[in-house]
This record gives structure tokens, C-alpha cells and sequence, in this order.
């Protein structure tokens, strides 16, 4: 898959773990060569001209966790900044109880018809009823392709084999559906017309008719750059919420894929990766990257560096247990309520304590830790390390820095004071695991 790239990517890599010393020279010429790896591969010139830049500064100025070698770390940064340019895992969410309509876009060849019954076969072994319409009239065959491939995984596709008119059939379709009880509704539509004006005249009537929760575009992953105008062409006839990949297995360059998501905004759901109906994967940034990069290689990298960033957390909460807490570990611990999401969810879920905290109460408590996350950011290295430093001069810079009243700091003082205190007090055994949480 991706053969050029992943050559080029991996030869980069070995320059590095090869080199006896990181200098600036060579995170200059690692750069250099991802830049030509990218654009070998179709990705579009500003994202790669973004991703090198942050790549070299991270490189040049990031100090590698202890324990992580410099060469490790750098092989890391190019590992996370990659993820990054193809955004994040994203999978369908189905509302229970109605049935959602998927419309499949894309121009003829890109393989949306058989997504289309690779994605009806995969969604029914995960358990969900599904059913199909087949609306694309322009292309001889759609129809029996597409009935022959959902045949073997007893999906019903709905089907007027003598009718032109696709927005009708969507209508008919979903009429016919209606009282079935079916989870997921797949719309597999044209790609192609005289002009594509009157493609995307004909999506815009089946947009209309079908109302469906979410517009998928198919995309061929061997066209390069032309994804991106395509992929723009689609989304202001229909917004695109999601994205398909296809033929990531042959000869593909890789980098269009990456343009059609620039272009929408929407995030690569799935790939597929074979002609056969069970060639569809589920798209991870992560194990994508780690596909190309040669995951046994940078595996071992990987694993360091999670072990190293868990030992900095298991440091951490000894010196927070201890009641030595400084202010950036108060600060760690608001980063954390923000992971867990809403602290009302995170409330909710723990034994004991839900229902037992008022909604005003919570949005009182979410404001405080976002009002605090900006006071917090406002103080020095050494403030944060020692916040015993404070006086009433550096209270003015932080609430002028901040933008909050000089009060608002000194609560925030207070309260980091108490949950000090607390903590020694504790010994942070018991409430080590909910404090560490809810940042307090
Ligand atoms: P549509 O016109 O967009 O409906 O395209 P089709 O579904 O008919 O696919 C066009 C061609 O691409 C067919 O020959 C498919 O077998 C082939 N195809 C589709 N998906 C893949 C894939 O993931 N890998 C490979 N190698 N071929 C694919």
C-alpha cells in the first residue's frame, strides 16, 4: 500500500536513526525529504509546507522526555505530526429508534457501488439492519452489481431498473422501506452525466428528497490532486460529513485522499483495500501512519515513550500525594477534567456522587476551571513551580495578563492551597484518583 511513500518516508527515517549526532543541518535534510515524500504523493503543497515547518521547529526545540533519545524523539514528532495531517478517528453515529439515511457521492469508477455493498455487509455483521436503494440510472449494470454483491449478505436493495428518474426512485425506496425495521438506509447514486452540472443538479433533487442524516464521499485513492476540486464540487451541492477512500491497496499515491478531507473538512471514515466485499477497514490516523512509517520499527519508539510520559504521571501524583503539589500539577489536573469531558458526565458516572451535585452547581464548577486554565497560563515558569512566590505585584501582572480580577487569582490561590493541604492531609491515598480528575 502506499509503496512510494512509505519508501521514501522510511528511507528519511533511516538517515536519522543512521546519523551520529542531531544537528540542525539534519532536521533541516529530514525535513527536506518529507517534504519530497509528500509531494510525491499528491499532498497538497500547503499542508505539506505546514506539517515540515512544525516537524523542524518541534524537532529543533522540543527537549526529549528523559529517557527518550533525541533521534527516538524526533522519529515520534514526525509519527504524531502525520497522524495529525489526517485528522481523527471518526465512525458513524446512529440515532436508535428511526432509520438513518447514508447517501453515497462520488464520480463513476471511484467504486461507490461496491462501497456501497462493502459498507452494507460490514455495518450488518455489527448488527444493524440495513437496507439499499440503488439510484444510479446513468451507469448500465449499477443496479445488478450492486443487488449481486448485497445477495450474499442478504442485504434488500430497492431498485426500478426501467425508471431514469433517481430522485423518484430514492422517494419510492424509502417509501417501500418505511415500514421496515431498519437501522441504516445506504444510497447508492450516479457519478457520472452529460455534464456534471447535471450531476450535481440530480444530487441536490436527491438531497432534497431523501433528507439523509449523513453524505458520504467515495473517492478513488490512486487520482491524486483532483480529489481536492472534486471533493469542493461535491460538498457545495451537498455538505460531505464523512469519507471513503477506496484502491488504497494498488497503485495508490495516497496524498489525494488527504486533499478531499482538506477540501470538506469531513474526516476519513474507512478504506477500502481490495476488490472483494470484505476489503473495507476502518480508518485509524494512527495505524495508518504506522503502516507507512513500518509499525515494528517505530513500535518500540512508541512504547518508550508512553512508558517515559507514565512515569512522568506516576512522579507526579507521588509528589501531589506527598502534598508537595505545585501549581503546574494543579494545572495538569484541570487538563484532565477537560479529557474526561464534561464534568457533569464524569459526575454522573462515578459511584456515590451522581445526582448528588446540582446542574448550576456543575456549570459553576466548569466555569471555574476554565476561568482558571487562563489565570494559571498567565504565571511564570517559576510561579507555577513554587507558587509560594507569589505576592501582590505578581498578582496584578497575572490578573492583567489574564484578564481576570485580581480576586479571581487570589481564589485560585486559595483553592489550590486547600487541595494541597488536603492532600498531605490524606495522603492523598483514597481521593488521589478523584481529585487527580476533577482538578481539585
Ligand atoms: P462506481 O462507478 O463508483 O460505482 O465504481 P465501482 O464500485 O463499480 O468500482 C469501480 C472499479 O473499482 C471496480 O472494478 C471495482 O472492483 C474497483 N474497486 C472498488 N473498490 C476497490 C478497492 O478498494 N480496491 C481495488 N483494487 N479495486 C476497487
Amino acid at each position: 500500500m502506499l509503496d512510494g511513500l512509505k519508501n521514501n518516508l522510511r528511507d528519511a527515517i533511516k538517515k536519522i536513526v543512521k546519523s551520529s549526532g542531531i544537528d540542525e543541518e539534519l532536521i533541516k535534510e529530514l525535513s527536506k525529504n518529507v517534504q519530497r515524500a509528500l509531494l510525491q504523493s499528491d499532498v497538497n503543497v500547503r499542508l505539506v509546507l505546514e506539517i515540515t515547518k512544525q516537524i523542524e521547529i518541534r524537532s529543533l526545540n522540543e527537549t526529549p522526555p528523559p529517557g527518550l533519545s533525541r533521534k527516538d524523539h524526533i522519529v515520534k514528532i514526525l509519527y504524531d505530526e502525520l497522524a495529525k495531517l489526517l485528522g481523527k478517528e471518526s465512525d458513524f453515529d446512529f440515532k436508535s429508534g428511526k432509520q438513518n439515511k447514508l447517501i453515497m457521492l462520488g464520480i463513476q469508477g471511484s467504486g461507490k457501488t461496491t462501497v456501497t455493498a462493502k459498507l452494507a455487509k460490514f455495518l450488518t455483521k455489527q448488527g444493524y439492519s440495513v437496507g439499499v436503494i440503488g439510484a444510479d440510472t446513468y451507469r448500465p449494470g449499477a443496479l445488478v452489481q450492486l443487488r449481486t454483491m448485497c445477495e450474499k449478505s442478504n442485504v434488500e436493495v430497492y431498485g426500478e431498473p426501467n425508471n431514469k428518474n433517481s430522485p423518484d426512485i430514492v422517494k419510492n425506496g424509502l417509501k417501500y422501506f418505511e415500514s421496515l425495521p431498519l437501522d441504516v438506509i445506504l444510497i447508492d447514486t450516479a457519478g457520472r452525466h452529460k455534464e456534471e452540472k447535471d450531476l450535481l443538479s440530480e444530487m441536490e433533487q436527491i438531497n432534497k428528497v431523501a433528507e439523509p442524516d449523513l453524505a458520504i464521499l467515495v473517492i478513488d485513492g490512486t487520482i491524486g490532486q483532483q480529489c481536492f476540486n472534486q471533493a469542493e464540487a461535491f460538498h457545495k451541492t451537498i455538505p460531505v460529513g464523512g469519507i471513503i477512500i477506496t484502491k488504497l491497496d494498488s497503485s495508490a499515491k495516497g496524498g489525494g485522499a488527504i486533499a478531499a478531507s482538506a477540501a470538506t473538512g469531513a474526516q476519513i471514515m474507512y478504506i477500502g483495500t481490495g476488490e472483494r466485499i470484505d476489503d473495507l477497514e476502518k480508518f485509524s490516523p494512527t495505524r495508518f501512519v504506522g503502516r507507512l512509517l513500518g509499525m515494528g520499527d517505530i513500535q518500540a519508539v512508541l512504547d518508550l515513550a508512553k512508558r517515559l510520559e507514565n512515569e512522568g504521571d506516576d512522579v507526579r501524583l507521588k509528589r501531589i500525594s506527598s502534598g508537595k503539589m505545585n501549581m503546574d500539577d494543579f494545572f495538569y489536573q484541570l487538563e484532565e477534567v477537560t479529557k474526561v469531558g464534561s464534568l457533569k458526565g464524569f459526575l454522573d458516572n462515578m459511584p456515590g456522587l451522581s445526582g448528588m451535585v446540582k446542574d448550576d452547581q456543575l456549570d459553576q464548577m466548569e466555569g471555574r476551571v476554565s476561568k482558571w486554565r487562563f489565570i494559571i497560563q498567565s504565571m511564570t515558569k517559576e510561579e507555577k513551580a513554587d507558587p509560594d512566590l507569589m505576592n501582590s505585584s505578581r498578582i496584578k501582572r497575572i490578573s492583567r495578563g489574564s484578564g481576570w480580577p485580581e480576586h479571581e487569582v487570589k481564589e485560585l490561590l486559595k483553592n489550590y492551597k486547600n487541595s494541597k493541604s488536603m492532600m498531605k492531609a490524606s495522603k492523598g491515598r483514597q481521593m488521589q484518583g478523584t481529585l487527580r480528575r476533577m482538578g481539585f
